[in-house]
């Protein structure tokens, strides 16, 4: 059948953990762009279970619909936002009469990758951008689900205006990094989201003229629409924002954010000032994600984090008061508080330090927070990494099996293994994460590991009580050789 002109289809994969849809930000710009040129266009969604491998398989009948639906349209190019099995893609492409599949790899830069995306990625969209794209090309939403899986056909949309975060600190004034060979300033030595680079200049607006533009396109819906809004210029412009979108006749919508620790207690006065018009205007704002990563002060200082303890617990006290003050309007789901509990250098006294301060702050969720690590990754090389090699804990396999703490964005993605500079905490890790698995599984696993961490919770009243044991355990028995000793000597003293 000859094609009319080249149509590009988009294909979101929409996992149910709503904070790990990623590279979907792009296609209303990619719709927006292929409308204005006269291409066909078109952005189908299909609801997947998340797979921390970001490599999706999926099931016949969703997949059939999905084939359908590109032997209809015979596509010349189809630009999915994750990895699709290798067998299903070559089908999908077939489906639509030799399609060239296309993964858009970038997600928080996108608006800087963009143009060059376009071009390498896509021609038959119609030659480059014009250098004037982000305020010419009119986002179109425009997004069909296929199937009912209800969290991709009211998903969370995120609107990226520009970096997520601005965060910066001398080199010079972190003891553990002024004697690398590093540039003059830092972010989270860990963080893999450290560009400062935005083209947007106005991100308020930005941010606004898209989300003006879902919820005036967007079939009519009694369910609140959800936008994560990313922009690290957004949130000190906070009151302006939602001012903007209430003008805009945006109604019915929640905005989460995730501003740090520091940035939640300076702009406390703000929120509250806020809340008033989100009540007038049917909206209200999310908060999330907030990262302390670690309670002991060393650590906390590798991680270049500039959050101490106390500041955790007074943004924690606000958050509670404030939610309970406007439930309606202010939202913090309790656990979405991130943390990284093991790096290589971690010791038993600051995993007690941890334990004490998780105790304190209801909005941890603990068996979260015990089955958090670090993760390095290749590329870009971070600050942490160049400590950790330093010191030689680089390179020596834990023996775990595959672990994605949430860092791993890309199937494609490999991590660095590194080992513990005090051996005697790689056994408290092993059972750290096995608490935190046990409850992802609802108390179902029945592995010999996982039936004894769901004995051991029937006796003892808390996962920290059970995490405080085994510290002791293990500062008495250094050497114990595994985590199966270390379960059996927790049971024989506790019944
Ligand atoms: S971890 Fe959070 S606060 Fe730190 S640099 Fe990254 S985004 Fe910013």
């Amino acid at each position: 059948m000859p094609r009319a002109s080249p149509g590009i289809m988009c294909v979101e994969l929409a996992p149910d953990q709503l904070e790990r849809r990623r590279r979907a930000e792009a296609f209303p710009f990619i719709l927006g762009l292929g409308r204005s040129r006269r291409r066909r266009v078109s952005w189908y969604a299909v609801g997947v279970r998340y797979d921390p491998t970001l490599l999706y398989a999926l099931d016949p009948d969703t997949f059939e619909r999905l084939l359908a639906v590109a032997r209809r349209e015979l596509p010349r190019v189809i630009v999915l936002n994750e990895r699709l099995r290798d067998d299903q893609m070559a089908a999908l492409a077939d489906a639509a009469g030799g399609a060239r599949g296309v993964y858009l790899s970038h997600w928080e830069q996108w608006i800087q990758l963009f143009p060059e995306f376009i071009q390498q990625e896509i021609p038959e969209i119609g030659g480059p951008l014009p250098p004037d794209w982000l305020s010419r090309i009119a986002p179109v939403f425009n997004r069909k689900s296929l199937g009912d899986a209800p969290w991709a056909v009211n998903p969370l949309f995120r609107i990226v205006a520009g970096p997520r975060c601005s965060y910066r600190t001398l080199v010079a004034d972190n003891p553990f990094y002024r004697e690398l060979a590093l540039p003059k300033t830092m972010s989270c030595s860990f963080c893999y989201t450290s560009s400062n680079v935005n083209p947007v200049k106005d991100e308020v607006a930005f941010a606004v003229r898209q989300i003006e533009a879902a919820c005036r396109q967007l079939p009519e819906t009694t369910d609140e629409r959800q936008f994560e809004v990313l922009g690290s210029r957004i949130w000190p412009r906070l009151e302006e924002f939602l001012m903007a979108l209430s003008r805009a006749g945006v109604r019915g919508v929640e905005l989460s954010f995730m501003p740090r620790i520091d940035q939640i207690l300076g702009a406390r006065e703000s929120i509250l000032r806020c809340l008033p018009t989100l009540a007038a205007a049917d909206l209200a704002m999310r908060l999330y994600g907030a990262g302390i990563e670690n309670f002991s002060p060393d650590e906390n200082m590798r991680f270049n984090k500039g959050i101490s303890a106390e500041q955790v617990h007074e943004a924690a006290a606000f958050i509670i008061s404030t939610r309970s003050s406007w439930p309606r309007q202010f939202r913090f789901t309790d656990g979405m508080m991130s943390m990284i509990l093991f790096t290589p250098w971690t010791r038993l006294e600051d995993l007690r330090i941890n334990v004490e301060n998780i105790e304190r702050c209801s909005l941890i969720c603990p068996f979260f927070a015990l089955g958090q690590r670090l993760q390095i990754f290749p590329e870009p090389v971070h600050p942490i990494r160049l400590l950790a090699e330093r010191d030689g804990l680089i390179g020596a396999s834990r023996g775990n099996s595959f672990y994605n703490s949430g860092c791993i964005v890309d199937a494609s993605q490999e991590e660095i293994p590194w080992r513990f500079a005090h051996p005697e905490v790689g056994v408290l890790c092993q059972l750290g994460l096995a608490i935190s698995r046990f409850k992802q599984s609802d108390g179902r696993a029945t592995d010999p590991v996982s039936r004894k961490i769901g004995d051991l919770l029937m006796i003892l009243p808390t996962p920290l009580v059970l995490f405080r044991r085994a510290i002791d355990e293990i500062e008495r028995r250094p050497r114990t050789p595994s985590l199966q000793t270390l379960l059996t000597a927790l049971s024989r003293a506790a019944s």
